[in-house]
């Protein structure tokens, strides 16, 4: 069983600023630790270099006036929102990380590798068809679903569980059945979409799902949205393979957000979908960063643990530094658990019209 790492030192050059949260040392850090751990001496990790998307798999998600907007500001320098500008020469480092994102969907496909996850930045899921936002510009799973679809997987599981709505991804395939988005994401919260009612629309309607959660949101949660939603979903969906959109911005030491989850409990969510894909579509899964802003304390670990379920490896030595343990407990919420429970029964009833196991 092999796992890809989709990675290139190009996925360095991106920066909008050396103090921007989105900078490149959130992967920097993330490449000693998976060195430091001897990840690429092992057997079943393989580290595979990116190449760019080509334009025809760029427009099978954005717009084309969209994809000359940033190869012109690519070049005069621009901007989209007050935290996304186009540095000079960004069209070039934006389509390998979507490059990346399909060369994972390839060799997944024809079966070089068992999954492959893609250390790639800049991250994606905010981006829709005709817009960028939130760090992002191209919307690099997007980019690879609509891949996969072209090489003959029909339906695609996204999980989505970075700790921002994933909108751009939402709005792509709200009318869409043949991909099922899934998000968890803490709410309210930037970018202020993904409510429970927000549920697809026309015949894409039932193929959005939304699970808000409160601030200091644990892993116990996560585990219990798995378990009671997005488990008995794909169970009933029955992929051709899942795409995560693996934020790691829920990692309790974060910067950005308000949310409490572990490395190890990272580690657990992918070795359940590992297993989630093995019994239903023959393990093809690909995992894409999205955020993950500590860049130290959180992103290095969250990330090895995710590769290490992915390569099937031991995970009970994934834990934090000792000194972030405080942390830990400051911001892990008690009463978050029972707040999701109500949520969770309510868009049980709001999605049972569309899926049977909520009926
Ligand atoms: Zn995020």
């Amino acid at each position: 069983m092999t796992t890809g790492i989709i990675f290139g030192p190009e996925y360095l050059r991106h920066e909008q600023s050396p103090t921007h949260p989105e900078r490149n040392e959130r992967l920097a850090y993330t490449m000693d630790q998976l060195m430091e751990e001897g990840l690429f001496d092992h057997p079943d990790i393989m580290l595979i270099p990116p190449r760019k998307a080509t334009r025809t798999e760029v427009l099978a998600v954005h717009d084309p006036g969209y994809l000359s907007f940033l190869e012109e500001s690519s070049v005069t320098g621009g901007m989209i929102d007050y935290d996304t500008a186009i540095p000079h020469g960004l069209i070039g480092d934006a389509l390998l990380a979507a490059g990346g994102a399909v060369i994972a969907a390839d060799a997944v496909i024809d079966q070089t590798i068992h999954n492959a996850f893609v250390l790639c930045r800049p991250p994606g899921h905010h981006a829709g068809r005709s817009h960028g936002g939130g760090f992002c510009y191209l919307n690099n799973a997007a980019i690879a679903v609509r891949h996969l679809q072209r090489r003959g997987m029909k339906r695609i599981l996204i999980l989505d569980w970075d700790a921002h709505h994933g909108n751009g991804t939402q709005e792509i395939f709200f009318t869409d059945p043949s991909v099922l988005f899934c998000s968890v994401h803490q709410f309210p919260f930037y970018p202020g979409s993904g409510q429970i009612d927000e549920i697809g629309s026309g015949e894409g309607i039932g193929y959005t799902v939304n699970m808000p959660v409160p601030g200091g949101s644990s892993d116990q949660v996560y585990q219990y949205l798995l378990t009671e939603i997005v488990i008995p979903l794909a169970e009933e969906f029955q992929p051709d393979c899942i795409v995560v959109s693996a934020g790691q911005d829920n990692h309790f030491s974060d910067p950005l957000t308000g949310l409490a989850l572990t490395a190890r409990g990272y580690a657990t969510m992918m070795q359940e979908v590992c297993i989630l894909a093995d019994s239903i579509c023959l393990g093809r899964l690909v995992g894409i960063l999205e955020g993950g802003y500590s860049v130290e304390g959180g992103l290095p670990y969250t990330n090895l643990g995710i590769i290490a379920a992915m390569a099937g490896l031991d995970i009970s030595a994934i834990r934090e530094p000792d000194s972030l343990l405080d942390l830990l407990h400051r911001s892990v919420s008690e009463s978050a658990i029972s707040q999701v429970i109500t949520i969770t029964g309510e868009l049980k009833e709001i999605l049972s019209p569309y899926w049977t196991c909520f009926r």
